[in-house]
């Protein structure tokens, strides 16, 4: 295998320490929820692809799709141009969506789909002509991307405030308001704070990346209530959870909120092409229609609304429409919650939890990462730990035999504390 040897010199992956770290393995093939590396082994992948792959790998409907569209027509800039896929991709979401939605802004990553849902936020009041509602007010667990305006909404910790302190802008991260007492602090910030605030920005029921950290529905209607008592947006960052990873298609459904905008990404195009999108309501979108050339939404991504992508999103909501992917979805938590619970009461546990798709075990600490990631490998499943954290979210086609190789491998590797 020439290409890894004498590739692997040249390539950065993604917060990897490329001196410790094991050697990445080499994927040859995908197909369903199995990953083939090159030396022959096939691996069950318990987390699609950072929970892209809702479909599993390689489904026929999405491939003939992008197939299809890629010899009509794989691409034309948005700048004066439509073409159909993402005309229709755009009515499909607004459908699925809170009927106040109803403008989406294509772009081809979660992270830059965050960032103008930022701008919008600002640009809103500024349109308005409210001056100095530019900040962000965001939570402690959670995780909205990697790019220098994104990272400074993420956990302090996480989104390493410190390490990049001066670059990153300031905004206000506080604890999301679960309980009596944050609740009362919450409430007495925005007392004090929400004259420079433009939006609440929030990930609906399960903070992700952060931590995998869940909260109850009514923690989304306070914030709602909140936005509407102190006039500010409320933003619900639907990367993680969108596509029915907690359940319903959309977690926001289980809140039954309506927010001013929405990001999705992740599964939106079943884990195929790079496709992430910002839903405004006509609210916002209201602000921006105007006479003034200065009042349009200043942004543009190069590949924004890319066909081959939006063709395959298209595909994608084809197969939850006709497949029972929120019921499938429900069965994967139904299968977890016990198979998972038996890493309740282990040495190092501290936490086993499941909400839709999504099974987390939370130990003390994982004190060999290496170790641990390795162990899991050769029990033949696919899953990536992260901090102190080893969690599921795999496709939502996952067939039982599967499911339960992942989740005896994870309890097996806990059991014998490799790595921990
Ligand atoms: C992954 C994720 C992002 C960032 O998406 P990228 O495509 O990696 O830029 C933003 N918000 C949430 C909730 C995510 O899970």
């Amino acid at each position: 295998m020439t290409w890894y040897q004498t590739g692997l010199p040249h390539i950065w992956l993604p917060y990897t320490q490329m001196k410790t770290a094991n050697p990445p393995l080499a994927a040859v093939r995908t197909n369903g929820t199995r990953i083939t590396l090159a030396d022959g082994t096939q691996l069950v992948d318990g987390i699609a692809s950072w929970w892209t792959a809702c479909h599993g790998y390689n489904h026929p409907h999405i491939r003939e799709t992008v197939q299809h569209q890629l010899e009509t027509l794989p691409h034309v800039m948005l700048g004066g141009l439509v073409h159909e896929q993402a005309l229709a991709l755009a009515r499909r979401l607004c459908d699925l969506l809170p009927e106040n939605l109803t403008r989406v802004f294509f772009s081809d990553s979660g992270s830059v789909a965050v960032e103008v849902a930022m701008k919008m936020a600002v640009q809103y009041w500024l349109n308005k002509g409210v001056r100095g509602r530019t900040k962000m007010l965001a939570f402690k667990g959670g995780y909205h991307g990697d790019t220098i305006a994104t990272m400074a909404v993420c956990d302090p910790e996480e989104g390493m405030h410190n390490l990049f302190t001066g670059l990153l802008p300031e905004h206000h991260v506080v604890d999301l308001p679960r309980d009596e007492e944050s609740i009362a602090a919450f409430d007495a910030f925005l007392e004090r704070h929400a004259d420079g605030i433009a939006a609440i920005l929030v990930e609906p029921l399960v903070q992700g990346a952060g931590g995998m950290l869940f909260h109850d529905p009514r923690v989304l209607q306070h914030l709602r209530r909140a936005a509407d008592k102190y006039d500010l947006l409320l933003i619900l960052d639907e990367i993680f959870t969108g596509f029915g990873r907690t359940g319903p298609m959309f977690a926001l459904e289980a809140a039954e909120v309506a927010p001013d905008i929405v990001t999705l990404g992740k599964g939106l195009t079943g884990g195929t092409l790079p496709l992430a999108a910002t839903v405004a309501s006509s609210k916002i979108f209201d602000a921006f229609w105007s006479d003034d050339a200065q009042h349009a939404l200043a942004h543009g991504p190069t590949f924004m609304g890319n066909a081959l992508a939006c063709a395959a999103a298209n595909a994608s909501l084809d197969l939850f429409e006709r497949e029972p992917r929120l019921l499938q979805a429900a069965e994967i938590g139904k299968a977890m919650a016990p198979a998972l619970g038996r890493c309740i009461g282990m040495n190092g546990v501290k936490d086993v939890r499941v909400k839709g798709a999504i099974g987390v075990v939370e130990l003390e600490k994982i004190a060999d990462m290496n170790a641990l990631k390795a162990a899991l490998v050769k029990e033949g499943v696919w899953v990536r730990p992260f901090r102190n954290i080893v969690y599921l979210t795999p496709a939502l086609t996952i067939d039982e035999a599967d499911l339960r190789k992942l989740t005896n491998a994870i309890v097996k590797v806990i059991e014998n504390r490799a790595g921990l």
